[in-house]
Protein backbone atom coordinates (compact mmCIF):
# COMPACT_ATOMS: atom_id res chain seq x y z
CA UNK A 1 0.00 0.00 0.00
CA UNK A 2 1.22 4.00 -0.39
CA UNK A 3 1.96 6.38 2.02
CA UNK A 4 3.24 9.58 2.83
CA UNK A 5 6.43 9.57 4.97
CA UNK A 6 7.73 12.63 6.22
CA UNK A 7 11.31 11.67 6.23
CA UNK A 8 13.19 14.49 7.11
CA UNK A 9 12.52 18.16 7.55
CA UNK A 10 10.62 19.66 4.59
CA UNK A 11 10.65 16.05 3.12
CA UNK A 12 8.08 13.93 1.92
CA UNK A 13 8.48 11.01 0.27
CA UNK A 14 5.52 9.06 -1.24
CA UNK A 15 6.17 5.17 -0.98
CA UNK A 16 4.78 1.36 -0.66
CA UNK A 17 4.97 0.67 3.00
CA UNK A 18 3.70 -2.78 4.52
CA UNK A 19 0.10 -3.25 5.35
CA UNK A 20 -0.71 -3.30 9.00
CA UNK A 21 -2.68 -6.73 9.37
CA UNK A 22 -5.80 -7.61 11.20
CA UNK A 23 -6.92 -5.72 14.26
CA UNK A 24 -6.12 -6.60 17.40
CA UNK A 25 -8.87 -6.84 20.46
CA UNK A 26 -10.47 -3.44 20.51
CA UNK A 27 -9.24 -2.08 17.51
CA UNK A 28 -10.22 -1.60 14.15
CA UNK A 29 -8.67 -1.24 10.72
CA UNK A 30 -9.45 1.67 9.15
CA UNK A 31 -8.99 2.71 5.57
CA UNK A 32 -8.18 6.08 5.39
CA UNK A 33 -10.04 8.16 2.69
CA UNK A 34 -9.54 12.04 3.32
CA UNK A 35 -7.17 13.57 5.32
CA UNK A 36 -6.85 17.63 6.06
CA UNK A 37 -3.70 19.42 6.78
CA UNK A 38 -3.69 21.77 9.44
CA UNK A 39 -1.20 24.68 10.90
CA UNK A 40 0.86 21.91 13.10
CA UNK A 41 1.41 19.59 10.04
CA UNK A 42 3.24 22.64 8.67
CA UNK A 43 5.27 22.79 11.99
CA UNK A 44 6.01 18.95 12.08
CA UNK A 45 7.09 19.16 8.33
CA UNK A 46 9.44 22.04 9.23
CA UNK A 47 10.59 20.35 12.37
CA UNK A 48 9.65 23.09 14.67
CA UNK A 49 7.17 20.82 17.12
CA UNK A 50 8.05 22.40 20.19
CA UNK A 51 7.27 19.58 22.50
CA UNK A 52 9.79 17.11 20.46
CA UNK A 53 12.95 18.92 19.13
CA UNK A 54 15.26 15.60 18.13
CA UNK A 55 14.92 15.12 14.51
CA UNK A 56 15.67 11.76 15.19
CA UNK A 57 12.19 11.19 17.04
CA UNK A 58 10.27 13.63 15.10
CA UNK A 59 11.43 11.45 11.22
CA UNK A 60 10.60 9.21 10.06
CA UNK A 61 6.56 9.93 10.46
CA UNK A 62 3.39 9.52 8.35
CA UNK A 63 1.54 12.33 9.33
CA UNK A 64 -2.19 12.89 9.06
CA UNK A 65 -4.27 13.74 12.20
CA UNK A 66 -7.57 15.31 11.09
CA UNK A 67 -8.78 12.15 9.08
CA UNK A 68 -12.02 10.53 7.79
CA UNK A 69 -12.10 6.88 6.47
CA UNK A 70 -14.23 3.40 5.99
CA UNK A 71 -13.44 0.73 8.16
CA UNK A 72 -11.97 -2.35 6.74
CA UNK A 73 -12.27 -4.74 9.72
CA UNK A 74 -13.53 -4.92 13.59
CA UNK A 75 -11.07 -6.58 15.76
CA UNK A 76 -12.16 -8.73 18.49
CA UNK A 77 -14.07 -7.34 21.82
CA UNK A 78 -14.82 -3.92 20.65
CA UNK A 79 -17.60 -2.72 22.62
CA UNK A 80 -19.22 -0.40 20.17
CA UNK A 81 -21.32 -0.51 17.58
CA UNK A 82 -18.95 -0.73 14.60
CA UNK A 83 -18.82 -2.62 11.47
CA UNK A 84 -16.65 -2.52 8.42
CA UNK A 85 -18.14 -0.42 5.74
CA UNK A 86 -19.17 2.40 8.32
CA UNK A 87 -17.29 6.03 7.23
CA UNK A 88 -15.47 6.98 10.57
CA UNK A 89 -13.94 10.37 11.76
CA UNK A 90 -10.48 9.93 13.63
CA UNK A 91 -10.03 10.93 17.42
CA UNK A 92 -6.41 11.35 17.18
CA UNK A 93 -6.03 11.39 21.00
CA UNK A 94 -4.93 8.82 23.68
CA UNK A 95 -3.93 9.62 26.87
CA UNK A 96 -1.85 7.61 29.75
CA UNK A 97 -4.35 7.60 32.35
CA UNK A 98 -1.95 8.07 34.96
CA UNK A 99 -0.48 11.28 34.94
CA UNK A 100 -1.97 14.51 36.73
CA UNK A 101 -4.01 15.65 33.49
CA UNK A 102 -5.03 12.06 33.20
CA UNK A 103 -6.57 11.91 36.73
CA UNK A 104 -8.94 14.75 36.89
CA UNK A 105 -10.41 13.71 33.84
CA UNK A 106 -8.10 15.97 31.57
CA UNK A 107 -6.65 13.36 29.10
CA UNK A 108 -6.66 15.71 26.21
CA UNK A 109 -4.13 17.78 28.26
CA UNK A 110 -2.23 14.32 28.88
CA UNK A 111 1.33 14.86 30.18
CA UNK A 112 2.41 11.71 28.29
CA UNK A 113 -0.18 12.36 25.21
CA UNK A 114 0.15 10.10 22.32
CA UNK A 115 -1.69 11.87 18.96
CA UNK A 116 -2.27 9.58 15.89
CA UNK A 117 -0.10 11.45 13.11
CA UNK A 118 1.88 13.00 15.67
CA UNK A 119 3.44 10.71 18.18
CA UNK A 120 2.30 8.06 16.10
CA UNK A 121 1.93 7.21 12.40
CA UNK A 122 -1.28 8.82 10.64
CA UNK A 123 -3.70 8.39 8.71
CA UNK A 124 -1.43 9.48 5.18
CA UNK A 125 -1.67 6.16 4.16
CA UNK A 126 -4.02 3.26 3.09
CA UNK A 127 -4.71 1.29 5.83
CA UNK A 128 -4.16 2.19 9.30
CA UNK A 129 -5.58 0.48 12.71
CA UNK A 130 -6.46 2.58 16.15
CA UNK A 131 -8.42 1.92 18.82
CA UNK A 132 -11.90 0.88 18.55
CA UNK A 133 -12.46 4.03 21.19
CA UNK A 134 -10.80 6.74 18.34
CA UNK A 135 -13.40 6.17 15.64
CA UNK A 136 -16.75 7.70 15.73
CA UNK A 137 -19.47 7.14 12.87
CA UNK A 138 -20.67 10.44 10.75
CA UNK A 139 -23.35 8.46 9.07
CA UNK A 140 -23.31 9.18 4.82
CA UNK A 141 -21.06 12.48 4.97
CA UNK A 142 -18.42 13.18 2.25
CA UNK A 143 -14.80 12.27 3.92
CA UNK A 144 -13.58 15.67 3.01
CA UNK A 145 -16.33 17.18 5.00
CA UNK A 146 -15.74 14.30 7.80
CA UNK A 147 -12.26 15.39 8.10
CA UNK A 148 -12.84 18.62 9.05
CA UNK A 149 -14.56 17.26 12.31
CA UNK A 150 -11.15 17.33 14.00
CA UNK A 151 -10.37 21.15 13.77
CA UNK A 152 -14.12 21.63 14.54
CA UNK A 153 -13.21 19.69 17.80
CA UNK A 154 -10.50 21.88 18.76
CA UNK A 155 -13.17 24.99 18.68
CA UNK A 156 -15.39 22.62 20.43
CA UNK A 157 -12.76 22.05 23.32
CA UNK A 158 -12.13 26.19 22.99
CA UNK A 159 -15.98 27.17 23.55
CA UNK A 160 -16.42 24.87 26.39
CA UNK A 161 -12.95 25.87 27.83
CA UNK A 162 -13.87 29.63 27.44
CA UNK A 163 -17.16 28.79 28.92
CA UNK A 164 -18.95 30.90 26.00
CA UNK A 165 -22.38 30.87 26.53
CA UNK A 166 -25.58 32.51 25.03
CA UNK A 167 -25.38 36.34 24.23
CA UNK A 168 -21.99 36.82 24.72
CA UNK A 169 -19.58 38.68 22.71
CA UNK A 170 -16.51 36.87 21.38
CA UNK A 171 -13.62 38.15 19.71
CA UNK A 172 -11.54 35.54 17.63
CA UNK A 173 -8.08 36.82 16.17
CA UNK A 174 -7.50 34.84 13.19
CA UNK A 175 -9.88 33.68 10.25
CA UNK A 176 -7.53 30.71 9.48
CA UNK A 177 -9.63 26.92 9.91
CA UNK A 178 -9.74 27.02 13.52
CA UNK A 179 -10.86 30.75 13.31
CA UNK A 180 -13.77 29.96 11.26
CA UNK A 181 -14.50 26.67 13.10
CA UNK A 182 -14.76 28.62 16.17
CA UNK A 183 -17.47 30.85 14.29
CA UNK A 184 -19.18 27.77 13.57
CA UNK A 185 -19.10 26.47 17.22
CA UNK A 186 -19.37 30.01 18.86
CA UNK A 187 -22.73 30.84 17.44
CA UNK A 188 -23.48 27.35 17.49
CA UNK A 189 -24.07 28.23 21.44
CA UNK A 190 -25.62 31.42 20.82
CA UNK A 191 -22.86 34.02 21.38
CA UNK A 192 -22.08 37.06 19.01
CA UNK A 193 -18.26 36.70 17.02
CA UNK A 194 -16.38 39.54 15.63
CA UNK A 195 -13.53 38.00 13.80
CA UNK A 196 -10.31 39.69 13.10
CA UNK A 197 -7.88 39.13 10.72
CA UNK A 198 -5.38 40.46 7.70
CA UNK A 199 -6.73 38.87 5.35
CA UNK A 200 -9.86 40.01 3.15
CA UNK A 201 -10.30 36.69 1.37
CA UNK A 202 -10.27 34.89 5.17
CA UNK A 203 -12.81 37.24 6.05
CA UNK A 204 -15.14 37.13 3.82
CA UNK A 205 -15.46 33.29 4.29
CA UNK A 206 -16.28 34.09 8.09
CA UNK A 207 -18.66 36.45 6.81
CA UNK A 208 -20.44 33.62 5.04
CA UNK A 209 -20.94 31.75 8.36
CA UNK A 210 -22.72 34.91 9.72
CA UNK A 211 -20.47 36.54 11.65
CA UNK A 212 -19.15 39.79 12.03
CA UNK A 213 -15.55 40.91 10.26
CA UNK A 214 -12.86 42.97 10.92
CA UNK A 215 -9.92 43.58 8.86
CA UNK A 216 -6.93 45.08 10.40
CA UNK A 217 -2.92 45.38 9.06
CA UNK A 218 -0.91 44.05 10.21
CA UNK A 219 0.57 46.38 12.77
CA UNK A 220 -2.02 48.33 13.67
CA UNK A 221 -4.30 47.39 16.75
CA UNK A 222 -7.88 46.17 16.96
CA UNK A 223 -8.32 46.93 20.45
CA UNK A 224 -10.44 50.10 20.28
CA UNK A 225 -12.51 48.64 16.80
CA UNK A 226 -13.28 45.31 18.67
CA UNK A 227 -14.25 47.21 21.80
CA UNK A 228 -16.84 49.49 20.44
CA UNK A 229 -18.09 46.41 18.62
CA UNK A 230 -18.67 44.71 22.29
CA UNK A 231 -19.95 47.88 23.18
CA UNK A 232 -20.38 48.25 27.04
CA UNK A 233 -17.83 46.64 28.99
CA UNK A 234 -15.95 44.75 26.38
CA UNK A 235 -15.78 41.42 24.79
CA UNK A 236 -16.23 38.96 27.61
CA UNK A 237 -14.23 36.37 25.59
CA UNK A 238 -11.16 36.45 23.38
CA UNK A 239 -9.64 33.68 21.63
CA UNK A 240 -6.13 34.31 20.18
CA UNK A 241 -6.12 31.64 16.81
CA UNK A 242 -3.47 33.92 15.09
CA UNK A 243 -0.45 32.05 16.45
CA UNK A 244 0.91 35.78 16.73
CA UNK A 245 2.35 35.58 20.01
CA UNK A 246 2.64 39.39 20.34
CA UNK A 247 -0.81 39.06 20.23
CA UNK A 248 -1.73 37.95 23.65
CA UNK A 249 -1.47 41.18 25.55
CA UNK A 250 -3.66 43.02 23.04
CA UNK A 251 -6.28 40.52 23.93
CA UNK A 252 -5.93 40.98 27.76
CA UNK A 253 -6.18 44.49 26.85
CA UNK A 254 -9.14 43.86 25.44
CA UNK A 255 -11.25 41.62 26.89
CA UNK A 256 -14.09 42.80 29.54
CA UNK A 257 -13.24 42.78 33.65
CA UNK A 258 -13.54 39.36 34.72
CA UNK A 259 -13.31 38.05 31.13
CA UNK A 260 -11.55 35.04 30.15
CA UNK A 261 -8.77 34.79 27.18
CA UNK A 262 -8.36 32.12 25.60
CA UNK A 263 -5.06 30.74 23.47
CA UNK A 264 -5.60 27.94 20.75
CA UNK A 265 -3.14 28.75 18.85
CA UNK A 266 0.51 27.34 18.68
CA UNK A 267 3.69 29.30 19.02
CA UNK A 268 7.41 28.53 20.32
CA UNK A 269 7.82 32.27 20.25
CA UNK A 270 7.58 34.33 23.58
CA UNK A 271 6.33 37.89 23.65
CA UNK A 272 5.58 40.36 26.59
CA UNK A 273 2.60 40.59 28.55
CA UNK A 274 1.27 43.58 30.89
CA UNK A 275 1.29 41.01 33.81
CA UNK A 276 -0.76 43.34 36.43
CA UNK A 277 -4.08 43.19 33.96
CA UNK A 278 -4.37 39.87 35.90
CA UNK A 279 -5.17 40.96 39.22
CA UNK A 280 -6.58 44.15 38.28
CA UNK A 281 -8.92 42.79 35.32
CA UNK A 282 -9.10 39.70 37.47
CA UNK A 283 -9.14 38.00 34.13
CA UNK A 284 -8.88 34.03 33.42
CA UNK A 285 -5.39 33.34 30.49
CA UNK A 286 -6.37 29.87 29.23
CA UNK A 287 -4.61 27.40 26.92
CA UNK A 288 -6.26 24.58 24.91
CA UNK A 289 -5.22 21.93 24.20
CA UNK A 290 -6.57 19.15 21.97
CA UNK A 291 -10.47 17.77 22.89
CA UNK A 292 -12.11 15.11 25.09
CA UNK A 293 -14.10 12.21 23.28
CA UNK A 294 -17.49 14.14 24.60
CA UNK A 295 -16.01 17.16 22.86
CA UNK A 296 -14.88 14.98 19.60
CA UNK A 297 -18.83 13.66 19.78
CA UNK A 298 -20.43 16.93 19.83
CA UNK A 299 -17.81 18.34 16.32
CA UNK A 300 -19.27 14.96 14.73
CA UNK A 301 -22.61 16.25 15.42
CA UNK A 302 -22.04 20.04 14.83
CA UNK A 303 -20.52 19.43 11.31
CA UNK A 304 -23.63 17.07 10.80
CA UNK A 305 -25.62 19.74 11.13
CA UNK A 306 -23.68 22.48 9.51
CA UNK A 307 -22.42 20.13 6.51
CA UNK A 308 -22.24 22.99 4.07
CA UNK A 309 -20.67 25.62 6.28
CA UNK A 310 -18.03 22.68 7.31
CA UNK A 311 -17.62 22.07 2.95
CA UNK A 312 -17.32 25.80 2.56
CA UNK A 313 -13.76 25.30 4.63
CA UNK A 314 -12.41 22.80 2.22
CA UNK A 315 -11.19 24.84 -0.58
CA UNK A 316 -8.31 22.44 -2.08
CA UNK A 317 -8.03 18.80 -2.72
CA UNK A 318 -4.87 17.51 -3.62
CA UNK A 319 -4.38 13.21 -4.54
CA UNK A 320 -2.45 11.31 -1.96
CA UNK A 321 0.83 11.18 -4.56
CA UNK A 322 1.01 14.84 -4.03
CA UNK A 323 0.75 14.98 -0.49
CA UNK A 324 4.32 17.09 -0.57
CA UNK A 325 3.06 19.17 -3.08
CA UNK A 326 -0.61 19.98 -1.02
CA UNK A 327 1.83 20.77 2.01
CA UNK A 328 3.92 23.26 0.09
CA UNK A 329 1.11 24.71 -1.57
CA UNK A 330 -1.03 25.14 1.27
CA UNK A 331 1.92 26.60 3.49
CA UNK A 332 2.98 29.18 0.51
CA UNK A 333 -1.00 30.63 -0.04
CA UNK A 334 -2.70 31.52 3.20
CA UNK A 335 -4.98 33.92 1.31
CA UNK A 336 -5.97 30.88 -1.35
CA UNK A 337 -5.72 27.71 0.80
CA UNK A 338 -8.39 27.45 4.40
CA UNK A 339 -8.48 23.77 4.19
CA UNK A 340 -6.34 21.85 1.95
CA UNK A 341 -7.33 17.87 1.97
CA UNK A 342 -5.66 15.09 0.88
CA UNK A 343 -7.57 12.29 -0.86
CA UNK A 344 -6.82 8.84 -0.77
CA UNK A 345 -7.36 6.29 -3.60
ZN1 LIG B 1 -4.95 19.88 12.94
ZN1 LIG C 1 -1.82 11.15 31.13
Amino acid sequence: MRAAVTSGRGRIEVVDVREPGAPGPAEVLVRPEAVGLCGSDFHYFLGDIGTIEDPSVLYPRIQGHEAAGTILEVGPDCPSPLAAGMRVALWPVAACGHCYACSIGRGNACANISLIGVHRDGALQQQLVVPAAQVFPVGDQDPAVAAVIEPVSIAVRTVVRGRVVAGEHVVVIGAGPIGQALALAATDRGASVLLVDTLASRLARGAALGVDTLQVSRDESFVAAAREWAGGDGPEVVIEASGVAGLVQPSMELVAQAGRVVVVSLSSERAPIRVGDLPLKEIDVLGVSCCGSGEFADAVDLVGRRREAAAALVTHEFELERTAEAMEYAMSHPAEVMKAVVRLP
